[in-house]
């Protein structure tokens, strides 16, 4: 999955305090160039904070709609290891 390697980065990192406007612009700019984007998940990290888990479980957001990570109420900030995920059209169910 060619987006792999972007996960595995973002949880070993703390997060850039422009990380949700930058990941979230690279998605609109793929949605706009060819259209296999259809949106956002936020993939809640199994050792995160409570916060993240009153998220809607599987919604798809636009970009400009997603929440912005790390959540300002995450207990744990920057260190923060829920992602954005692109949903590409040829997974969607
Ligand atoms: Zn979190």
């Amino acid at each position: 999955m060619v987006f792999d390697w972007l996960n595995t980065f973002h949880q070993n990192i703390a997060k850039d305090p422009d990380y949700a406007q930058k990941t979230l612009a690279a998605y609109r700019l793929g949605m706009k160039a060819k259209g296999s984007i259809l949106g956002v998940v936020v993939q809640v990290a199994p050792d995160c904070c409570e916060a993240v888990r009153e998220l809607p479980p599987n919604r798809i957001y636009h970009p400009d709609q997603a929440p912005m990570l790390p959540l300002p109420t995450c207990s744990r900030g920057r260190h923060c290891s829920c992602v954005y995920r692109p949903v590409m059209s040829y997974q969607s169910k």
